[in-house]
């Protein structure tokens, strides 16, 4: 039994369906070994860790050196794909951002060490961020030569001043998505975009590594998203999905790291195996590893 410090939730934060069924017991493989469940709503498909650890306690589970990145440190095999793997993702995200607005403000939500804006700043654009990591925002302010704020100092941040307001596999983190969301559509333009990426609990390889699926990071990850639960989401906050995107690279990161938790024999190849099987999955059903969903204000 979970105890204090836990929250558990008996209505959707999605779409308030009031059923929660339970849909698989798994554990946080990457740091305390602590077992975790996972409920799903009958009604969008949102599931949840339920309950989860609430903001007073869930440090403890992110005191890692290896949860957030620190540039040139690592040199395992994993460590380096996660490199590469960063290193293309930058490149796709900013394309992504350009195909809406090539130039003007950019707001990163959680910009963890800042590599991204710093691309987006040497690309024309004015930017922005906000991490919670101390580590990680200290690095980012040197790396943009400017200070990078808490997520609690949103709110100090004017309406409607962005075109851009980012959240690359942050919303899943974040207890309450409802205010978040809420939050990123004052700060937003009208005819700005609002960028979220997530781990797609409807892709391959989440089916095939099930209770063992990287993208799940219990207790870190409060919420699993697929698209119908995350349009649910925003549509309470009156944004609607305009496009959406697959994360190519995330499936071979992700998969990796399944089949090293699932303890399979030479599980980097394993993994690139199935990295590879969920991309040409989803090359068919649109259903990635990781999807980018952009919202516009209805
Ligand atoms: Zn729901």
């Amino acid at each position: 039994m979970k105890q204090q410090g836990f929250i558990t939730h008996n209505q959707c934060p999605a779409c308030g369906g009031s059923h929660l069924g339970s849909f698989l017991q798994t554990k946080d493989y990457f740091l305390s070994k602590e077992s975790f469940s996972l409920d799903r709503c009958d009604q969008c498909g949102l599931i949840l860790t339920n309950p989860f650890p609430a903001e007073q306690i869930i440090g403890r589970y992110y005191q890692s050196d290896d949860y957030f990145s620190h540039p040139g440190k690592k040199k395992s095999m994993l460590s380096s794909l996660y490199k590469t793997v960063r290193y293309f993702n930058i490149r796709r995200k900013f394309k992504i951002i350009k195909s809406w607005r090539g130039s003007g403000k950019v707001l990163d939500i959680g910009c963890g060490s800042g590599e991204f804006l710093a691309y987006c700043k040497e690309n024309g654009m004015e930017v922005s961020g906000l991490e919670p990591n101390d580590e990680a925002r200290d690095y980012a302010s040197r790396l943009l030569g400017k200070a990078v704020l808490r997520p609690d100092q949103l709110v100090s941040l004017p309406d409607k001043s962005f075109d851009v307001v980012s959240m690359w596999h942050v919303l899943e983190h974040v207890e309450d998505g409802r205010m978040q969301l809420k939050e990123l559509h004052r700060v937003l333009k009208d005819d700005g975009v609002a960028v979220i990426a997530l781990p797609n609990t409807a892709s391959a390889d989440c089916v095939y590594y099930r209770e063992f699926w990287a993208g799940w990071d219990l207790p870190r990850h409060l919420y699993h998203f697929n698209r119908n639960a995350i349009c649910q989401l925003a549509s309470t906050q009156g944004f609607h999905l305009v496009k959406e995107h697959g994360l190519f690279w995330d499936a071979f990161y992700i998969s990796m790291l399944s089949s090293r938790y699932q303890r399979k024999k030479f599980s980097f190849f394993a993994g690139l195996w199935q990295g590879l099987k969920s991309n040409v999955n989803a090359f068919g059903s649109k259903e990635y590893s990781s999807l980018v969903y952009v919202f516009k204000k209805t």
